[in-house]
């Protein structure tokens, strides 16, 4: 067809984007096989060497996105400055590059498909049949290139979530092969495969490796590098062999033992020289000499702690600790900023009563009230603040965790036992913790909440203040319930005070307790924006308050 015949439907991709270069990671045998961890892994071998990098993640499932899908379910939703609600994998990109990630980061098939019917009502097709080639994949296409067409990225890695071979993955790996098709030269896939150990044999076994390999090629993609999962040494023999079957070079086949932290992947990978290989099948000179000074010295201050501390996390989904997946690394970050170990006792809210909570939070040096939704578990939060409160025990409360502090304060000190907050008890007499009244007519879920970063102004002199030492930060938030200020002059006049606030509505962001030794309850989510690089200063700030606690 000639080009200016072709309808306007057609995306042209004139070129991929000013030579940006595309990784992508594919993974196959089995689900959990960390294609997260080693796409962030590569992604920091690649900025090491000075090239500015980033990763996507390509989601199947339908949800537009993560907000509405319990923790349960995959884990911690994300948020990203932008008020995305993504997946926890960019969680793990912003912690490994110390560079934000926003909403084109991640990328779902319901986003994809509710982009492409939303074009077929305003009648963009012209009345052609809408299917999934060349539709949804040309969709799928641009939500890749997107990142690239920006223009601040020599590389860009997306990383197909589920895999290989499951239905709902087809149109994301028909994509990969068109553009590696269409722009050879500039994409790379890397297959991320499992090579178990039968006991019963002795053996590390290649045949799922291999078959999976055969089901991308089925699909028309060969892959460029093979990432192999292993408890035991992969030896000569079986890369040589894996190899062969799989017509990847000797040097591709990858090895990627199961290491002791997260933080050891990018020196396993640059070890098996990962980076080095994709540099060259990318036709990239490497820049530099990959400069991990300042990742390994964290890793030895991780791996030599000078002393420890006992943190209480209590919420309601402890038996996923992928729930908490950004704040057990901001424990990890800010321990490594502390020289100690941060050990998390994980303690389930609907457990804690006022019976047990002391025998419960005996010996801990701090707690932190986690997140969360609904009120399932609020008692025991509750119980556990008060505890906090009267032990004088350093705490951290995160949003729910910061409203339940409120909660507590107002029941227990300011004598209104039936304070609540009106996501639980909407007739309460003393609602401390209410929805704006602007918010209170829009009632889609997801409509009403306040997502991303907003500014806060922080007092002087306070908690919060030392540990950021600024009076201006800028944090995430993902919540719809607010502090109401109705009641804040009878707070602050009794103790509990309003430490940042919002500069431009006034909103309480944060409250201390000024007798206390160290009582922070934040409205934000301080734990999305912890990274190896930066630690964040309220976990710093907490961690050193349970060290000076415990001594
Ligand atoms: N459920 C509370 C709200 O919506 C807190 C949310 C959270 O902890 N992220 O305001």
């Amino acid at each position: 067809m000639n080009i200016l015949t072709l309808p306007p439907e057609v995306t042209l991709y004139s070129s991929m984007s000013n030579s940006t270069k595309y990784v992508f990671v594919t993974g196959g045998v089995t689900s959990s096989l960390g294609k997260g961890i080693i796409s962030a892994s590569l992604a920091k071998l690649l900025q090491a060497r000075g090239y500015s990098t980033t990763i996507q993640k390509l989601d199947p499932y339908i949800n537009i996105d993560p907000g509405t899908l319990n923790p349960y379910e995959h884990g911690e939703c994300f948020v990203t400055d932008d008020g995305a609600e993504t997946d926890l994998d960019l969680g793990h990109y912003e912690r490994f590059l110390n560079v934000p990630t926003s909403q084109a980061n991640n990328v779902t098939t319901g986003r994809i498909y509710q982009s492409v019917i939303n074009k077929e009502r305003r009648g963009e097709f012209l009345g052609k049949t809408v299917q999934v080639i060349p539709h949804i994949t040309d969709e799928i296409k641009e939500r890749i290139q997107l990142l690239g067409k920006e223009g601040t990225y020599d590389i860009v890695i997306t990383e197909i979530g589920g895999t290989v071979g499951d239905i709902e993955s087809l149109p994301y790996v028909e994509a990969v092969r068109q553009l590696k098709w269409e722009f050879e030269e500039d994409c790379l896939v890397i297959h991320l495969t499992l090579v178990p150990y039968l006991a019963a044999a002795g053996e590390l076994k290649t045949k799922p490796t291999q078959h999976s390999v055969k089901q991308l090629l089925e699909l028309g993609v060969q892959p460029d590098i093979l990432c192999c999962r292993t408890e035991h040494e992969l030896d000569l023999t079986l890369r040589r062999k894996i190899a062969k079957f799989c017509n990847v070079n000797m040097n591709a086949v990858i090895e990627s033992r199961d290491a002791e932290s997260i933080y050891d992947v990018p020196l396993l990978m640059q070890a098996e020289e990962l980076d080095k290989v994709v540099l060259e099948k990318l036709n990239l000179t490497s820049k530099s000499i990959p400069d991990l000074d300042n990742w390994k010295s964290f890793l030895t201050r991780l791996k030599n702690p000078e002393s420890e501390v006992n943190i209480a996390l209590v919420g309601k989904y402890v038996e996923l600790k992928d729930s908490y997946k950004s704040i057990s690394e901001s424990f990890i970050h800010a321990g490594v900023a502390n020289n100690c170990k941060v050990n998390v006792k994980w303690i389930h809210s609907e457990k804690i009563t006022p019976n047990n909570v002391d025998t419960e939070l005996a010996g801990l040096d701090g707690i932190l009230v986690a997140p969360g939704f609904g009120s399932r578990g609020i008692s025991g939060k509750i119980e556990t603040v008060k505890f906090a409160r009267e032990n004088n025990i350093p705490f951290l409360g995160i949003c729910l965790g910061m409203q339940c502090a409120v909660i507590e304060f107002a029941r227990n000190v300011l004598g209104k036992a039936e304070a609540h907050t009106t996501e639980i008890s909407e007739n309460c007499k003393y609602p401390v913790i209410d929805m704006m009244s602007e918010q209170k007519n829009i009632s889609n879920l997801g409509g009403t909440m306040r997502l991303g970063a907003y500014k806060c102004q922080l007092s002087p002199g306070s908690n919060v203040f030392k540990a950021y030492n600024s009076d201006k930060i800028s944090e995430r938030h993902r919540h719809r319930y607010e502090f109401n200020n109705d009641f804040l002059e009878e707070f602050e006049a009794n103790g509990m005070k309003a430490t940042g606030k919002n500069p431009e509505t006034g909103l309480v962001e944060v409250v201390e307790i000024e007798n206390h030794p160290w009582f922070v309850g934040a409205q934000f989510h301080p734990e999305y924006k912890s990274t190896v690089a930066n630690p964040h200063p309220l976990f710093v700030g907490f961690i050193a308050a349970a060290l000076e606690n415990k001594a």
